[in-house]
């Protein structure tokens, strides 16, 4: 799989669509040379033209939506003499990233995801056609001048959430190291930076499990910072894509670097900084959805390079005692400890692919 990055990342639409409302039905008598006063023969209406989203993996935003918000289907037409029923309107099909979840925006109801390449998912439903008075003739009535006007078809305004669905999601201070640990562990190739907040959009990068069959994927989750929940920052708009994934993998890190406001100047390994940076990033997930403590968790060590082995000693004895958490120290600049990372990220993955639903099933490189 090629890296997944778009320029303009959309996560979050509204959009308007209509469906076509279907044909009127026909009211027509048959007339020809032989016959003078023939029965009804008025046809039926059309189908209005329905409107579905189709998953497409190659899509990562839905860009194309806020430049064009609004879809209408063609209505049926209306049924003609002779029986003749009505052309169907033709229905739209929109292509939408894997991951899309869209509600109602007047009910709050959950109309359906789209989860998998080809999966069509209907969002406005066409109406029908009116049936034409063919259908009304009865005992007594043989001539009826009766048929039916076309159904309406749907129309409703309509929320697009791109939750990006991946096995593994990094998350940490800006500057912990996700986007060149994912460059490390995939062949994907994240903007990487000395500055906070390079990653704007989820990066996705894919590597090979070690029974090369089943491919794992990860999701770069940009930095999240302090009031993140509460919409501060950049960091709250990235939150909805952890729901997706299976397995967290928390990075802390030495030298975690600032946010845009200068609060976060931590450059320093100390174990009390780490803990901190640590304890800071669970609040904001359990803040945003008391359901992401629970989710399992790889606990992660970077840029041990920069440590000695002291010192690392240090962080890892503390993250133990103080959380009961055991850390996996790793270098993305040196490669030490990624092939640990890669099984003890592979384990989680698969032992929650029974449970967790589809099967992100990323395609083979290209
Ligand atoms: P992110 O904000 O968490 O995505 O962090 P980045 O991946 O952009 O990395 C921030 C900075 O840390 C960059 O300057 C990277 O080169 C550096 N960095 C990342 N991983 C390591 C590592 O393992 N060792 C060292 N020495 N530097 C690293
Ligand atoms: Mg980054």
């Amino acid at each position: 799989m090629k890296q997944i990055e778009q320029g303009a990342f959309v996560d979050y639409v509204k959009i308007n669509v209509e469906a076509g409302d279907g044909g009127q039905g026909c009211i027509a008598f048959l007339r020809d040379k032989l016959t003078a006063f023939g029965g009804p023969a008025g046809g039926d209406g059309g189908r209005g033209g329905s409107i579905f989203l189709e998953g497409q993996r190659e899509l990562t935003t839905l860009l194309d939506f806020k430049g064009r918000p609004f879809w209408r289907a063609r209505r049926g037409a209306h049924g003609e003499g002779k029986n003749c029923s009505g052309q169907a309107g033709e229905d739209i099909v929109l292509p939408a990233p894997l991951g899309t979840v869209v509600t109602d925006a007047d009910t709050g109801e959950v109309v359906g995801e789209v989860l998998e390449t080809g999966q069509r998912l209907l969002i406005a439903k066409g109406g029908d056609g009116g049936r034409g008075n063919q259908h009304f003739a009865n005992a007594t009535n043989k001539a009826p001048r009766k048929a039916e006007a076309g159904w309406p078809g749907d129309k409703r305004t309509l929320i697009l959430e791109l939750k990006v669905i991946a096995d593994a999601g990094l998350i940490g201070l800006p500057n912990a190291g996700k986007s060149t640990l994912l460059a490390a562990l995939t062949r994907a190739t994240p903007k990487i930076a000395a500055y906070p907040f390079t990653t704007l959009t989820p990066n996705l990068g894919v590597f090979l499990a070690s029974d090369l069959q089943r491919q794992i994927t990860l999701a770069d989750i940009p930095g999240l910072i302090e009031g993140a929940h509460d919409g501060l920052g950049l960091g709250h708009r990235f939150l909805r894509h952890i729901e997706r994934t299976k397995v967290l993998v928390h990075l802390v890190a030495p030298e975690a670097g600032e946010g845009e406001d200068g609060q976060w100047v931590l450059n320093d390994c100390r174990p009390d900084t780490l803990l901190y940076a640590w304890k800071l990033i669970e609040a904001e997930l359990a803040e945003y959805s008391p359901d992401l403590p629970k989710r399992p968790r790889l606990a992660v060590l970077s840029k041990i390079d920069l440590m000695s082995g002291e010192e690392r000693d240090e962080v890892l004895a503390a993250f133990r005692a103080e959380l009961g958490v055991e850390l996996l120290p790793i270098s993305a600049q040196t490669g030490e400890g990624l092939d640990a990372l890669r099984l003890a990220v592979e384990r989680e993955a698969l032992a929650l692919d029974a449970p967790a639903g589809p099967d992100p099933q990323p395609e083979k490189a290209e």
